[in-house]
């Protein structure tokens, strides 16, 4: 077992922890925990990009050991200037951060590199999450990969089309039946009773992970930092993962401003953005959410309270976009080059909505993450229009000649 070489830190109350124990919840306030950093990091330029992502970073993870056996090739997705785009919304630039590119095609498998590292340090031989889809997804092949016995609860209205994706790798899945949100609590108390760790959405070396988003960007714009970023965000974890790294390389001393993050949600299952509208410290639970985008309809996220006082300290923003923007963005998205999901496609719905609200310049330069691929989703498709023509191999001169 390591000896760890950080502390656990309750990010409402300040309240620390050891590191030596499996903690991801305050037991004075209940709010969740991080992994502080000490401003000591330098990047191995060495290392090439594209190498291992743990490598590369490794002294930003100071607390994990080398295994590279472990390696899947996360990370080190591409940034993709989209100059079509800019000039849609009239923003001075826009970058795709294209998460959909990742061993399990979503920006979740950095999370889960990082929290099954940390589960293996501890001990433990089991581990397991709650999730939609994509975590899932992502927890059962890295678990895999690392040899771990997986346990996958989903909520008992899943479509097939996401089931079975998560069941060919074979780990222990369960459908269940009741309220997701106390589905959380109860995953992490069933945790502690059958020695499974639970890598949910905010478990702090989750969070760890996704910073190395943001570590790559740095590096893709020779350290200089974007103006906004802007998250798809459900649960929060990724959000706050993706802040975090811009802070940590600001300690570090490696950049020296971070960016406006911006917190795209779904109308109808806003749940963070309507909280800071209202001036809220806490989430209020969303009743009968409503989207399209399953991958960002968390009704009462983990990581709710944490995302709000994070856009209070550092001034981010929050953008809600309905589902027809969604589905815009993401057919302008296709026509661009890039087949994302719906809740993926929120970054840039909300950016043509930040232009339609006079919020850009014509100066900024603005990164939008796409956290996964459209091809998980493909019953949404029914919604587009989408043309076949037919016709016979004497006809197809004349058809030709006829479009
Ligand atoms: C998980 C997920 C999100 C939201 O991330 P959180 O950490 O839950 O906020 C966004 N988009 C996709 C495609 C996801 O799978
Ligand atoms: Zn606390």
């Amino acid at each position: 077992m390591s000896d760890w070489n950080c502390k656990l830190v309750c990010t409402g109350c300040g309240a620390e922890y050891d590191a030596s124990k499996a903690a991801v919840r305050c037991e004075k306030c209940g709010e969740t925990l991080e992994v502080p950093f000490d401003g000591r990091g330098e990047i191995r330029k060495e290392e090439p990009f594209g190498g291992t992502l743990f490598e590369r970073y490794r002294e930003f993870f100071p607390y994990f050991e080398k295994n590279d056996a472990l390696n899947m090739g996360e990370g080190f997705t591409p940034l993709l200037f989209m100059p079509r785009l800019a000039e849609e919304t009239g923003a001075g630039e826009i970058l795709i951060k294209n998460e959909s590119v990742n061993p399990t095609w979503s920006f979740k498998d950095r999370g889960s590199a990082a929290g099954i590292r940390r589960a293996l340090q501890l001990g433990y031989r089991k581990v397991g999450t709650l999730s939609t889809g994509n975590m899932a997804i992502s927890m059962a092949a890295f678990a895999n990969r690392a040899g771990l016995k997986a346990f996958i609860l989903v909520n008992d209205h899943i479509d097939e089309e996401k089931l079975n994706p998560i069941a060919v790798y074979d780990p222990c899945l369960i459908k269940v039946e009741g309220d997701y949100a106390k589905l959380y609590d109860e995953s992490l108390s069933i945790g502690e009773r059958h020695g499974i760790y639970f890598v949910n959405s905010d478990e702090p070396f989750r969070i760890e992970g996704y910073r190395t988003l943001s570590f790559e960007v740095c590096e893709q714009l020779n350290f200089e930092v974007p103006d906004f970023v802007v998250v798809p965000t459900s649960a929060g974890g990724h959000f706050r993962g993706i802040l975090k790294g811009f802070l940590d390389f600001k300690k570090a001393g490696l950049i020296s401003k971070i960016p406006v993050m911006v917190c795209a949600q779904a109308v109808g299952c806003a749940t963070i953005n309507n909280a800071y509208g209202k001036g809220l410290d806490k989430i209020e639970r969303t009743q009968n959410p409503d989207t399209i985008a399953h991958s960002i309809e968390n009704a009462f996220p983990p990581s709710g309270n944490a995302v709000l006082r994070c856009l209070k300290e550092y001034g981010g923003k929050t953008v809600s976009v309905t589902d027809e923007e969604l589905l815009e963005a993401q057919r302008t998205l296709c026509r661009n080059g890039l087949f994302v999901q719906p809740g993926s496609a929120a970054s840039y719905a909300a950016v043509r909505k930040m232009g339609q609200q006079g919020m850009l310049k014509g100066n900024e330069r603005i990164v939008c993450v796409t956290t996964s691929t459209g091809l998980k989703y493909t019953s949404i498709l029914s919604r587009h229009k989408l043309v076949c023509h037919n016709t016979k191999l004497e006809e197809l001169d004349d058809f030709i000649a006829g479009l």
